[in-house]
């Protein structure tokens, strides 16, 4: 269980790059024990601002990355055995509950159904987790916050957040940054100078005008940073385009080629 989640702790805040009015929300929200919804696509710096919030709040965060084998047990705790006993073991959502923690359930509607349930008494304003396996019924520590992100644009109906649960929160939608941002981010996560980043965020730009038509997704800040990690590294920049910011969208050859052909347009 302790591969699914991770714990941030006292750290100091990592590099966030602000897009409007978040930091006030998302402080707002803290200190009134709201919980907060995140949209938008993969790679916009949704958890990293989360990461970032926590550190500046100065509270521990536990992350967890949902996937669609995540059950409430993985969430809650379980008993386990060790060294011949039967012992509980909190999970992630647990910990931060006692702890008053953030956590963070990255891309929540992945998860298995029986998460959103657990979730709805923890939304409202009596903030408790009955734990059914131990009989407990925990009080949320001062602190704890609940953060949930999800990205709309997966066209899937099955997976799209309940009216019931979503309208637990208060939303804050995220898009990529602009180019001028995007290129201060890129160039602060990469070392790659800003001049050598610029053409990739206008790539960047070009690519996301794709979506929906060629490409199910654009391409996200984060592979952008990878290709320009690879260019600091030494790398030759149409290798590292290739590698890090064609081959992730597609498969498809005929795609390939009409991307790169945009490259070769920019450089
Ligand atoms: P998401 O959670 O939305 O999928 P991440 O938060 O993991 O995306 O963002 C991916 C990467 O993009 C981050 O690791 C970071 O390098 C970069 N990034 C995106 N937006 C920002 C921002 N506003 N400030 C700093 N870094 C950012």
């Amino acid at each position: 269980m302790d591969g699914t989640f991770a714990k941030q702790k006292g750290a100091d805040a990592p590099f966030y790059l602000a897009q409007g009015d978040e930091v006030a929300l998302f402080e707002a929200a803290a200190a009134q024990d709201l919980p907060v919804l995140l949209k938008g696509p993969t790679g916009c710096g949704k958890t990293r601002f989360v990461a970032h919030m926590a550190a500046r709040l100065n509270r521990p965060l536990y992350t967890v990355a949902c996937h669609d084998d995540l059950s409430a047990a993985d969430l809650i705790g379980r008993y386990l055995l060790k060294g011949g006993e039967t012992v509980w073991v909190d999970g992630p959502l647990t910990r931060a509950v006692r702890e008053g923690a953030i956590c963070y359930l990255d891309e929540v509607v992945e998860a298995r159904k029986d998460v959103t349930v657990v979730l709805h008494p923890l939304t409202d304003d009596r903030r408790i987790l009955p734990i059914d396996r131990t009989g407990e019924e925990l009080h949320a520590a001062p602190g704890f916050m609940l953060v949930a992100s999800y990205n709309p644009g997966y066209q899937n109906i099955l997976k799209t957040l309940k009216p019931s649960t979503r309208q637990r929160f208060v939303a804050m939608e995220f898009d990529f940054p602009k180019p001028e941002a995007e290129t201060r981010i890129v160039a602060e996560e990469s070392g790659l100078s800003e001049a050598k980043v610029a053409p990739l965020v206008r790539l960047a730009g070009k690519l996301r005008a794709l979506k929906g038509q060629d490409l199910e997704e654009g391409v996200s800040t984060r592979l952008v940073v990878y290709a320009a990690t690879l260019i600091a590294g030494g790398m030759d920049i149409e290798r590292a385009i290739s590698a890090a910011m064609i081959e992730p969208l597609t498969d498809e050859a005929d795609i390939k080629r009409g991307l790169h052909d945009l490259v070769t347009a920019i450089y």
